[in-house]
């Protein structure tokens, strides 16, 4: 069979030198899969994407044992930067817009790293453009300005211009209306279907998540305790009774 696109090995995660948040978490993503990692608050979701992004540092965190692993190569040391160049990139949790600069400002901001002038730049800004024609007409708009949905559009539309391989998605759904929920993870699913990038996507919101995922990772105290097909877990009985309807 075919080698993942992303490898995490039996990751340990411990803050502050002491606190042990990731008890040997593995999962993989397969290259143009969507693959989710659901768990309650605080099941050590946010802490896997950001060991994999190496954004861990920051908080004072460190991956203490295991390893991660894209395209083949150990990426476990590499810097957030140069993660990024490789198209391994994080969109996370809350949005994090720069509310004084336009929508399309904000999309700039996600270019910084390519190659290629202003031309290759404005050809992946139509794309955004093309999968959230809502951030066109909203173009000129401070991103202060828009509402929670739009700014998750403008967080994933920045994502995109960096010539992303992989997204890491961290909970898309928080503190948005079910019906836009619904929007951002069909734009997912059809960035996935017609450009093949694929995506990692922490929830709560497992029904949501297990609807739009093609395999799924159940995280619990740092540990996974369950994974499959996203069908198979969304039938599973203690599936049902635990985690969906959460979020
Ligand atoms: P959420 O939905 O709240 O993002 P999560 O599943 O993503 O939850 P994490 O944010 O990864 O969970 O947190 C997992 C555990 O690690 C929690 O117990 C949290 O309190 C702890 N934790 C997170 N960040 C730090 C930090 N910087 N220092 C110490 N402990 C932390």
């Amino acid at each position: 069979s075919k080698e993942p696109l992303l490898t995490v090995n039996n990751i340990e995660v411990i803050y502050d030198h002491v606190i042990l948040v990731l008890k040997g978490v593995s999962l993989e993503v397969q290259e143009g899969a969507i693959v989710s990692v659901l768990g309650a608050n605080g099941a050590g979701k946010t802490t896997t994407l950001k060991a994999i992004s190496n954004l861990l540092r920051s908080e004072r965190g460190e991956v203490t044992k295991g390893n991660i692993e894209y395209n083949g190569t150990d990426i476990t040391e590499k810097s957030p930067s140069e993660l990024v160049t490789e198209g391994v990139i994080q969109v996370m949790e809350g949005r994090h817009c720069f509310e004084h600069l336009t929508v399309e400002e904000n999309l700039l901001t996600g270019a910084y790293t390519r190659k290629g002038g202003r031309a290759a730049i404005n050809k992946e800004l139509e794309k955004v453009y093309h999968y959230f024609p809502r951030l066109k007409e909203r173009r000129t708009s401070l991103a202060g300005y828009i509402s929670g949905g739009e700014q998750q559009m403008v967080a994933v539309g920045r994502a995109l211009m960096a010539e992303p391989n992989l997204i890491l998605l961290d909970e898309p759904s928080m503190g948005l209306a079910p019906q836009l929920v619904e929007e951002i993870f069909e734009i997912v699913k059809r960035l996935n279907e017609e450009t093949g990038v694929s995506f990692l996507v922490a929830e709560q919101n497992a029904t949501i998540a297990l609807k739009y995922a093609h395999y799924g990772y159940i995280l619990e105290n740092g540990r996974v305790v369950m994974d499959g097909n996203a069908s198979d877990l969304a039938s599973n009985e203690d599936v049902k009774e635990f985690y969906l309807g959460l979020g």
